[in-house]
């Protein structure tokens, strides 16, 4: 055998040509079925894998932990979004607050507002409290064109992941088949689904309950738990001490059980407002992933229903 150095140079020359021309076409193979998904949230990111069949690549932009309206913007996010097949957004002005900057730089025409790999999720959804008359957003109020946290609505979920397989069969024909069948099957598990969850909150029916912002009022409405309001005077804007003194009395007059906040919260106002008006607070997980990496939207909503149950539960 001949090591002499050079020879040895040119052999490992040619194995990285074939190893690099190996990878190339599997790059390719790889890059024919994959979509690049990003996904504002994890909640939408969670919907993009169950109806992904497997063939989606899903980054999403929000922490699980993070407020979906002020999500912190991060220099990578532009990168990540110049290489995206696919924008999915909550819509309804949900990320109205960060995400139009972050698309400008990212150059990327296609996920521009009307671009055709732009996704709007909550596209022919009926929304809660979609304002009838003008709304003034001067004061920070962030649901100015509705409820835009409706995917912590099982069912709604379910509509909404059709508009996600839509774009994907559209965007990648090929495995358009595959996606529609993921559909299909997501589907069929939250129907099965959605009698025991149904079934663990019936006996709390009309329990009345207070969030800090209106993040889980489809969730409520869902399973006939009784939203009361917020501790937020309006969507996104902060409580003053005069409000919390006003509302304290209500709550403790109306028999609220539970109040409800997300992880992002500081717990100290909630906790104050609960001590004083006799209810339970809670914080529960407004995204899937804050627990488990893993965490697929149906373990969330499972999540979700166990704890509220087990917080009615106790007296
Ligand atoms: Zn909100």
């Amino acid at each position: 055998m001949n090591f002499h150095p050079l020879n040895r140079g040119r052999r490992l020359l040619r194995a990285g040509a074939a190893a690099a021309l190996a990878l190339g076409l599997f790059t390719a193979a790889v890059a024919r079925a994959e979509l690049n998904v990003v996904a504002t949230m994890p909640d939408l990111g969670a919907l993009a894998e169950a109806v992904g069949a497997g063939k989606v690549k899903v980054t999403s932009l929000a922490r699980p932990t993070e407020d979906a309206h002020f999500v912190t913007a991060k220099p990578s996010f532009i990168r990540v979004l110049n290489r995206a097949d696919v924008l999915i957004e909550g819509g309804a002005e949900l990320e109205v607050g960060w995400l139009p900057p972050l698309v400008e730089g990212a150059r990327n025409r296609e996920i521009i507002p009307g671009g055709s790999r732009r996704v709007d999720a909550s596209k022919g959804l009926q929304l809660l409290d979609v304002p009838t008359g003008p709304v003034d957003r001067s004061q920070g109020h962030v649901h100015a064109a509705g409820n835009a946290h409706y995917l912590l609505d099982p069912v709604r979920a379910g509509e909404s992941a059709g508009n996600i397989t839509e774009a994907f069969a559209r965007l990648d024909p090929a495995n358009a088949a595959a996606y529609r069948a993921a559909l299909e099957s997501f589907r069929a598990e939250l129907a099965k689904k959605l009698p025991a969850w149904e079934a663990r909150l019936k006996p709390f029916a009309g329990a009345k309950v207070v969030t800090y912002h209106k993040s889980f009022d489809y969730l409520l409405d869902r399973f006939g738990l009784e939203f009361v309001g917020t501790i937020e005077p309006k969507p996104g804007v902060e409580p003053s001490p005069t409000h919390i003194n006003a509302l304290v009395p209500q709550l403790r007059e109306q028999g609220v059980r539970l109040i409800l906040i997300e992880e992002h919260r500081p717990t100290k106002t909630p906790q104050y407002v609960a001590e004083k008006a006799g209810a339970k607070l809670i914080v529960l997980p407004h995204f899937p992933g804050s627990h488990r990496a893993s965490e697929t939207y149906l373990e969330w909503m499972d999540h979700l229903v166990i704890e509220l149950a087990d917080a009615l539960k106790q007296p």
